[in-house]
């Protein structure tokens, strides 16, 4: 079962109000990114702590949300849990910080990617399909 919006808002300002140092924030995680190879060497680093797959037996949408122009690589694209990619996404727990982050992976059949992208709140938008 997918987080709920409220829960996501919550552990996402939660996030932003670590002010730790950390690997995980060093990698400016603000846009989609690829896993960083600092961070791919420490892979325990991280934690599964929820997923925003609302069924499991569905497949997703690709449908973006970028009501204001942005694309899916902006620093400032919002994190809409329905839409793609965040609607296939992982919640992530930073185990030295407590910073949560989301992952999904891209592709399939001949590579896939793994791709990472800070929870930051402003960003966040209960948007429906
Ligand atoms: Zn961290």
């Amino acid at each position: 079962m997918a987080i709920d919006f409220a829960t996501l808002k919550q552990l996402a300002e939660q996030s932003a109000a670590v002010t730790q140092s950390c690997s995980c924030n060093d990698a400016h995680l603000l846009a989609w990114q690829l896993m960083p190879p600092t961070l791919e060497l420490e892979l325990d680093q991280f934690k599964e702590t929820g997923s925003l797959v609302e069924d499991p037996y569905d497949e997703p949408t690709f449908k973006e949300y970028h009501p204001a122009g942005t694309q899916l690589q902006s620093d400032d694209a919002p994190i809409a849990p329905r839409y793609y990619p965040a609607n296939r996404s992982q919640l992530l727990r930073c185990v030295k910080c407590g910073r949560h982050y989301l992952r999904y992976t891209e592709g399939g059949g001949y590579f896939t990617e793994v791709r990472l992208r800070a929870l930051r709140p402003p960003l966040l938008v209960d948007a429906s399909l």
